[in-house]
């Protein structure tokens, strides 16, 4: 992977001396050729470079697959020097008892603008939900149901429910052809009052852009950290990626990597302040396991000795009837 990666590099660093050029996070020549269409004959390179989605292999909500999609425009950005990344990512969603294919865009330029589309929705046969809740991925579930082997190099899924209408290659031409057309209406009118990858009634993004107060302790690459408004402990703070993304498992490795380095880094300055004995860390991943803000913060509380009468179990008190054990 490694190797592949720097050969792309290499690859798209020398032949793109001088002039603009566009990185697919993917290898898929699909995805690539639909950039291609995309630009027309506009004298921009394109390649692909393999790209990590952070998603799981079939993102299974909206959420998950255009975070895969913009994570995917970033990874590949971070590993050439392209002057745009283009991260394309399918996934499944649930709505009203019916499932759909969805498809996500995400353009990402080197000022860290980020555009987002989607693409029309596919309705899925229902008696894919219970293979696609277990972890089987559409083109297995097909293969079982249809018969079709190597969908992904014939119509595609997206070819076989239109009747061949409409197939991969062109449903994501449109998509990357919006996510140009809207980076350049951008570039004409400069007036973009929020980067696409925050949300604007989000209180944690609101926080983020200053629009909100709030007792921001300190402030890291990705991520800040915050006192809780409603501490659990003395000391409690929450730690948030600048950027929106709803939770743990949908956010990018590098943002990732800066909140468990900020959780270090806090905690050192929580035991200066507040000596504690102990500390929980923890973060609610969607609204069943108790998330209210849906957007990405790890709680980190310090613990004192005497604080409730036996926290044996700690963390297990998600569920208040299994905290013992
Ligand atoms: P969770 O989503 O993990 O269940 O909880 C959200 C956390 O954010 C809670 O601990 C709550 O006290 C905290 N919180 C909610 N709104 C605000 C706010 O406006 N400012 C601050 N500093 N904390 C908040
Ligand atoms: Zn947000």
């Amino acid at each position: 992977m490694i190797n592949q990666i720097e050969a792309v590099t290499k690859e798209i660093n020398d032949h793109t001396k001088g002039k603009a050029s566009l990185v697919v996070g993917s290898t898929n020549p699909i995805k690539i050729q639909a950039a291609k269409n995309a630009l027309g004959d506009t004298d921009m390179d394109v390649i692909g470079c393999p790209a990590s989605s952070g998603a799981r292999p079939q993102p299974l909500s909206e959420e998950e697959t255009r975070q895969g999609a913009i994570n995917r425009a970033k990874d590949c950005l971070l590993k050439t020097d392209a002057d745009f990344g283009i991260g394309l990512e399918a996934g499944i969603f649930f709505l009203n008892d019916n499932i759909y294919l969805c498809h996500w865009g995400a353009l990402v330029d080197r000022n860290e603008n980020v555009y987002i589309s989607n693409s029309p929705l596919i309705l899925l046969p229902n008696e894919y939900r219970k293979p696609l809740l277990a972890g089987q991925n559409l083109g297995e579930i097909m293969h079982h149901s249809i018969g079709i082997q190597d969908l992904e190099a014939k119509e595609g899924a997206i070819g076989i429910f239109t009747e061949n209408r409409l197939n991969c290659e062109q449903l994501l031409t449109e998509v990357v052809t919006v996510l140009l057309a809207q980076h350049h209406y951008y570039q004409e009118h400069s007036q973009v009052a929020i980067k696409p990858e925050q949300s604007p009634n989000c209180i944690f993004c609101k926080i983020a852009r200053q629009e909100k107060k709030a007792d921001v302790v300190a402030k890291f690459k990705y991520c800040y950290a915050m006192k809780d408004a409603y501490p659990v402990s003395n000391g409690h703070i929450l730690i948030i990626p600048y950027e929106h993304t709803e939770n743990w498992f949908t956010a990018r490795e590098e943002v990732r990597l800066d909140i468990m380095e900020a959780v270090h880094k806090m905690k050192e300055e929580l035991d200066l302040e507040y000596a504690p004995d102990g500390y929980n860390i923890g973060a609610n991943c969607g609204e069943i396991a108790g998330q209210s803000v849906m957007h990405l913060h790890v709680h980190l509380i310090p613990r004192y000795n005497g604080d409730m009468a036996d926290p044996k179990g700690g963390v297990r008190g998600v569920i208040p009837s299994k905290q013992k054990y």
